[in-house]
């Protein structure tokens, strides 16, 4: 859908009921940066703006927002669409409750450096092998791999946005935030640094989208997108492309100590 025709529709729709907010992007203070908008009034339609500097996705704040039978609209670029229905299928969102509105996307800019990022230059040239740097970590000595991992680990400040931004990361109360589990240790050294993100990784294993989202937000620059990739890579040649539930289907009936614990909840 294009910029003008999706912004139209989402206002028609609003104007008529069908939704009674839209989640969209606007601009703030003259600065050219897109932030998110939250339009609950008409007269806050006329905020609605679409540019290649939206590059927030939105689909995480559906949790949020689009339950208790409030219908939403929602845009959506490609990347952020595949959030959106990972979160339908953990049942974390209902999709009668969300209208979406797909836009066209031709990349999305820094709004401080004007540079295209990192994953929109991946995703629109198809050519790039998506597992290029995977592969060169795969070809380094595993005291090689320990200490470039160890080396980026090192820089985490534990900021947590990694996390609260990625639509698979979505359980009601964070595993690092339950007080009854002995994994709260958020101190700045290898040790928990490394646990937290093994921990992070598999607990996205089979639903990341490869939306790219860590990577950007993390404000210390550590290349994030290569671990989730490795977990892909190695679920496909383990599994099959065609298999993407492996690792994500579960049953809330199951009595595994798992589900006593509330996990995924
Ligand atoms: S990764 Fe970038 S180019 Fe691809 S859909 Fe998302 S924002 Fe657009
Ligand atoms: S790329 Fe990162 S933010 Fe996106 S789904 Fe995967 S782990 Fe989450
Ligand atoms: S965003 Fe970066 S610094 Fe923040 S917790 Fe995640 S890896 Fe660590």
């Amino acid at each position: 859908m294009g910029k003008i025709e999706m912004i139209l529709n989402a206002k028609e729709d609003f104007k008529l009921g069908k939704i009674q907010m839209i989640l969209g992007w606007k601009k703030e203070d003259e600065s050219i940066e897109s932030i998110p908008a939250f339009i609950e009034s008409v007269e806050e339609l006329e905020e609605l703006i679409y540019d290649e500097y939206c590059v927030n996705n939105l689909s995480k704040y559906l949790i949020e927002e689009a339950k208790n039978g409030k219908k939403v609209g929602i845009f959506l670029k490609k990347c952020d669409a595949l959030g959106m229905e990972q979160m339908i299928k953990d049942n974390r969102i209902l999709s009668e409750n969300i209208v979406p509105y797909q836009v066209e996307c031709s990349g999305m800019k820094d709004f401080q450096t004007g540079e295209i990022f990192k994953k929109c230059q991946k995703c629109l040239d198809e050519s790039q092998d998506k597992y290029a740097e995977v592969k060169e970590i795969e070809n380094m000595t595993h005291d090689e791999r320990y200490d470039y991992w160890m080396g980026e680990l090192s820089k985490c400040i534990r900021c947590n946005a990694c996390r609260n931004i990625c639509p698979a990361c979505n359980c009601e109360t964070c595993v690092f935030e339950k007080k009854d589990e002995d994994i709260l240790g958020k101190a700045n050294n290898e040790s928990e640094t490394g646990f937290y993100q093994i921990i992070r990784a598999y607990h996205v294993a089979g639903r990341c989208s490869d939306c790219g989202e860590c990577e950007r937000i993390c404000p210390v620059g550590i290349p994030l997108g290569k671990i989730n990739k490795k977990i892909i890579k190695d679920i496909e040649e383990l599994y099959g492309k065609e298999d993407d539930d492996t690792l994500s289907s579960f049953n809330l009936e199951d009595d595994d100590t798992f589900t006593e614990k509330k996990g995924g909840k």
